[in-house]
């Protein structure tokens, strides 16, 4: 059954050929089986999801109408709401945060009648991009249990990977759903901002941050595209737009698209994922698509301008965090100064402090035209480069990641470390949909992916796209060590 997607099982589930509860156990059990040596987990919620299957096997047994995602089980990020369970954002300040309120990613895939078996691991408040900064436990990549599986969705990524689930969501603010896709070998999907609600999703960078899936079958991400891809009015920023289908593609093809390539700003690939990338857009000229060279090398300053930016908002989306209101409070406080000091000390970890520390000086008076005004303008004209480089070509390709995975504490300094994002956050910078698809594996089987960005808007029309590219690389390969059932 792992190797399913969430289509086939819903399928089944619909033709009455397995219940519900038959398959939120067979998950179940594979996650008591496998996560031992995996750490996605913060919480799974078995009781939670049983008791849902049980109603969802006596909705179909009294023909009562389901929806779309009917008895699809899939697990999120441990930074998005479920009513009355607790959401720790892989923080040791929010350990014993109840959610008082659904957010409406969560609102919608159950009013569609998925099954939620729990709440995965993230690098603290999605503040990294390994997974190592998780407050709790580093989570392991399922091709080689000695290296990261990416961030901040790593935990999302890794339990895709392994089939202990076959649809996952992340948060990407700068990469998060795409990194950790591409270092594991799956599919993860960033809409175009203000696509899908981010109500109920705890805040890091608000004017980057989106919610979407990750998964192992392009068709599954279209499925949950068509649900959650809605307007929500409790998200100022949410996009009122008209239903589109992701799911139908017939009529599709790359004749007559051209891909646009940035190649100075990509003339320093490693040589392994140069190859590989090549090899993508061979399959993509083979496919009928014509590429072009682009001009973006404007992107040589996304990093700055991004961690600039998203300190910023994380600096005063994190304020919230007072001692008072949510989470932690520290015990040793005796003054409402104190509340405030230690309990953010003693619960926030060293990356989540550097980074409210950098946000704060950037936004300081002194500072504040230097840099923050500075990087705005810089966005602006990556916004407009992108609005160029649209006016000739239909997607942007390049790799998803500057590497494979590395190995957990290969990475100790994290000016090092933020330079893995240099191909996803500009994404993120435009909000532009972008995805990461599995491109093959490198010299020491590691997987690789490809990226595709598109103008704002047209997701249905990247979804569509990549199921062709997805579809003719046929890379669906499972982590060998995960590659067998778990009785
Ligand atoms: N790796 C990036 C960072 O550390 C992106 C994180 C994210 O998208 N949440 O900020």
């Amino acid at each position: 059954m792992y190797r399913k997607s969430a289509l086939e099982l819903r399928d089944l589930f619909l033709e009455k050929k397995i219940s519900a509860v038959e398959i939120t156990n067979y998950f179940l059990k594979r996650i008591a089986k496998f996560d031992k040596d995996l750490n996605c987990f913060i919480n799974v919620l078995s009781k939670r999801a049983l008791n849902r299957a049980k109603e969802l096997d006596e909705k179909l047994k009294n023909n009562q109408p389901i929806g779309k995602l009917a008895s699809v089980p899939l697990v999120i990020k441990d930074n998005m709401n479920i009513k009355d369970e607790i959401t720790t954002c892989g923080s040791k300040f929010l350990t014993n945060y109840k959610a008082v309120f659904n957010s409406t990613l969560v609102e919608l895939l159950e009013g569609e009648g998925a099954i939620i078996l729990g709440k995965t691991n993230l690098d603290e408040f999605a503040m990294g991009t390994s997974c190592e900064n998780s407050s709790f436990f580093p989570t392991k990549n399922p091709w080689d249990l000695s290296c990261v599986p990416g961030g901040s969705s790593g935990g999302s990524a890794a339990a895709v990977a392994a089939r202990l689930i076959p649809i996952s969501f992340g948060s990407d603010t700068g990469g998060s759903i795409r990194q950790p896709a591409a270092f594991c070998s799956i599919i993860g999907y960033k809409p175009t901002y203000g696509r899908v609600s981010r109500y109920g999703l705890v805040a890091f960078g608000s004017s980057f941050d989106q919610i979407g899936p990750m998964a192992n079958s392009i068709d599954d991400i279209a499925l949950i595209m068509e649900v959650i891809g809605r307007h929500c009015n409790k998200d100022s920023t949410s996009l009122d737009l008209p239903k589109e289908s992701y799911l139908d593609n017939k009529k599709v093809s790359f004749e007559n698209i051209k891909v646009g390539v940035p190649q100075n700003f990509l003339k320093d690939l490693k040589p392994g994922i140069r190859q590989n990338f090549d090899n993508s857009l061979k399959i993509l000229k083979d496919l009928g698509a014509k590429i072009i060279d682009i001009d973006l090398d404007i992107l040589k300053y996304s990093i700055a301008v991004y961690y600039i930016l998203a300190t910023a908002e994380a600096s005063t989306n994190l304020a919230r965090f007072d001692g008072i209101r949510y989470g932690k409070r520290s015990k040793n406080a005796k003054t409402l100064k104190e509340i405030y000091e230690l309990s953010r000390d003693e619960g926030f970890g060293a990356e989540v402090k550097r980074r409210i520390m950098l946000g704060t000086y950037v936004l300081s008076a002194g500072y504040h035209d230097a840099y923050y005004k500075k990087a705005q303008k810089v966005r602006t004209l990556i916004i407009q480069a992108f609005e160029k480089a649209f006016s000739v070509c239909d997607f942007v390709a390049m790799p998803t990641t500057p590497s494979s995975c590395f190995k957990i504490g290969a990475i100790a300094n994290p000016i090092e470390m933020y330079l893995q994002d240099l191909f996803t956050v500009s994404a993120n910078l435009a909000g532009l949909p972008a995805i990461s698809l599995p491109s093959g594996f490198d010299s020491n089987n590691m997987p690789l992916a490809f990226q595709l960005s598109a103008p704002a808007l047209q997701d249905v029309k990247i979804i569509q796209h990549a199921n062709i590219f997805e579809k003719a690389i046929k890379s669906n390969k499972i982590p060998p060590l995960f590659d067998k059932e778990h009785l």
